[in-house]
């Protein structure tokens, strides 16, 4: 059997995404902007209209047959959640709206639950905005202040200086598993390892590993796990916080409303056991099935494969790019994943990014949410390529004949 992915299977998987068929401005659609929203294969789409075709209805709640049939398909995926991430119990996977409303919901709950004035919370220098704003608000809120380690030149985080950061008052250290900006791969079992010799629990915002990588949370022993589904071929709209059980159960709830209740009075409310109680109102039941279908239709493929040729294109392209004049990487991690930033000397990336779609190929430009990365770097933007394993060599080197085109329009 192969560990990679070869030609064939390549082409027979891009069949299953529809959107990849088509032509942008005449070209063929080439797609590396998968590090902002991965494409959504039929069989998802497929799943999301069935359920509004057929069984469209309130979960937890009917005893009739539609509702029972929703409540099914939309705890089903709790289990592939559960078994996706290797999770102890399905009560430790909470549904969210994404990455973002799953850090959101952690600071709002931690902020409450457990941070008095004083407090550290820790994060990394190559934070999305998503793992940066809300403890920034929650650190305001409770006058607790918000740490930050130092990345080096290369773009990796300064071990030393983490170990430095870690005291007493550390409540928590949120940190980036892949870095989108800088493709950079966290060493997580030692800042884990390290966090927990102090007592200190620790997310991880996991929005561009689980595209990439296989995530066993037991094996790294994180506390919480965030990410979203439209990154992992999933629909936009819905995504996972997962948690350990003693830290969910620790923790108030984040919004109140409908399904996380036991019992409401006037005077008290008894809120409902997990993972409910961090499930208020009616969720996006139709993404939350559909979401389950992309999480089984990758792991059919297997992350070996997928990990795999991913890797082989990343440094493909990594490769290739040097052919570039003035071509300087963002980011020259040697664990890395995903995506790759370059800037080029005198080209701004916006302008490269919009000869780029002239030509069908469809990147990133400006400053990924990160802008401390950015500032780190003294760049106002970059041009960010980042990969799927429906990509191929061939869209590569596309790219590459598009940026001597760059080259030659610029100089
Ligand atoms: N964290 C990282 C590393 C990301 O790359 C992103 C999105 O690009 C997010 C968080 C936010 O994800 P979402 O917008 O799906 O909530």
């Amino acid at each position: 059997m192969n560990s990679t992915l070869q030609q064939i299977d390549i082409e027979k998987f891009r069949k299953d995404f529809p959107i990849l068929q088509q032509k942008v401005h005449g070209k063929p659609l080439v797609y590396l902007d998968n590090a902002a929203t991965s494409q959504t294969p039929k069989i998802v789409i497929d799943a999301i209209q069935e359920y509004y075709l057929k069984y469209n209805s309130n979960v937890h709640r009917g005893v009739h047959r539609l509702s029972q049939l929703a409540s099914e398909a939309y705890e089903e995926t709790r289990e592939i959640v559960q078994d996706f991430l290797n999770a102890n119990s399905v009560q430790e996977v909470i549904f969210t709206k994404g990455t973002t409303d799953g850090i959101n919901l952690l600071a709002s709950s931690i902020g409450r639950g457990l941070i008095r004035e004083g407090d550290e919370i820790i994060i990394s220098a190559m934070e999305h905005h998503s793992n940066i704003v809300p403890w920034q608000i929650m650190c305001e809120d409770r006058g607790a202040k918000l740490r930050v380690i130092p990345i080096n030149d290369d773009g990796e985080i300064i071990f030393e200086a983490f170990e430095g950061l870690l005291n007493e008052r550390t409540k928590l250290v949120s940190i980036v598993h892949t870095s989108n900006s800088l493709g950079t791969v966290n060493p997580l079992r030692e800042i884990i390892d390290l966090a927990h010799k102090k007592g200190v629990p620790v997310l991880v915002d996991g929005a561009q590993a689980v595209p990439h990588t296989k995530i066993d949370v037991q094996d790294l022993d994180c506390d919480f796990f965030v990410f979203s589904g439209h990154k992992v071929y999933g629909p936009t709209g819905v995504g996972v916080l997962y948690g350990k059980k003693a830290w969910l159960e620790k923790l108030p709830p984040y919004q109140g409303g409908g399904d996380m209740i036991l019992n409401v009075t006037f005077e008290k409310t008894k809120f409902n056991e997990l993972p409910y109680k961090f499930e208020a109102g009616t969720p996006n039941i139709a993404d939350v099935i559909g979401l389950g279908v992309a999480l089984n239709y990758v792991q059919k493929i297997g992350y070996d494969k997928i990990s795999a040729w991913e890797n082989e294109l990343m440094w493909y392209a990594r490769n290739r790019l040097q052919e570039i004049d003035g071509l300087r990487f963002i980011g020259n991690a040697k664990h890395r994943a995903g995506a790759i930033s370059f800037v080029i000397e005198n080209v701004h990336p916006h302008d490269i990014g919009t000869i780029l779609d002239r030509e069908g190929i469809a990147v990133r430009t400006g400053h990924h949410c990160t802008q401390p990365v950015m500032q780190r770097f003294k760049v106002p933007a970059t041009t960010r390529a980042s990969f799927a394993f429906y990509n191929t060599k061939e869209e590569i080197d596309q790219l590459i004949n598009a940026l001597h085109k760059v080259i030659e329009f610029f100089a």
